[in-house]
């Protein structure tokens, strides 16, 4: 994999489409060692320009309920199945969510997170390899192999879903309260069809 350094992914011209609508790729940020692996969609206009993943609103709302649940957004890891913003914000297609699949995995393989959280159902559908309905399994700790390996994965909504419907908002501070309490709500070392990239 001659485009990825560690974490990073450099130069990366696999989606001839998604070249053409990103201005740069949007690679995770967060500990290399975190407890909580959090695995979004794709970069949206904000996180496009900003270079950073979940910068916008959806992103504010992901921050503040992760503080509302005693986790800090500095000490969690957060990542999307897909680097490049797709065109007008569409969902990535199958073949770019599968060019992007072995950064993402290689993500998962180094930070060995304690849990993985997907935010919305193509994450959680990408990395369960089946259909899911995201709210009514949010929540819901599952099993799952990914290249070879044990992991627990933590089906929760969008942030975005709770811009859209309020009554989401619980749905998703529960999840993430949830996450918290398996990771002791505190980081390692500490004390302590939707176009959801509009968002
Ligand atoms: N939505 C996502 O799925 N990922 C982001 O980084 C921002 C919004």
């Amino acid at each position: 994999m001659e485009t990825m350094d560690g974490l990073e992914v450099h130069d990366c011209e696999r989606c001839p489409a998604l070249c053409e609508s990103r201005s740069r790729i949007v690679n995770g940020v967060g500990p290399a060692d975190a407890d909580v692996l959090f695995v979004g969609e794709a970069p949206g206009a904000n996180e496009d320009e900003q270079g950073e993943p979940f910068v916008g609103r959806s992103g504010d709302v992901l921050t503040e309920t992760l503080r509302e649940v005693g986790l800090d957004r500095e000490t969690v890891r957060i990542t999307n199945c897909v680097r490049c913003r797709p065109p007008d914000n569409r969902d990535p297609h199958a073949e770019e969510l599968e060019n992007c699949r072995p950064y993402l995995d290689r993500e998962i393989d180094l930070v060995d997170p304690a849990v993985l959280v997907t935010l919305g159902k193509v994450p959680a559908e990408h990395l369960l390899g089946r259909s899911v309905a995201v709210t009514k399994e949010a929540g819901e700790l599952t099993d799952v192999r990914i290249e070879g390996e044990p992991r627990r994965l933590l089906v929760c909504v969008h942030p975005a879903a709770t811009l859209y419907d309020p009554s989401q908002k619980e749905t998703f501070r529960s999840a993430l309260e949830s996450a918290a309490e398996l990771v002791g709500g505190r980081e390692k070392g500490s004390d302590g069809q939707s176009r959801l990239g509009e968002f």
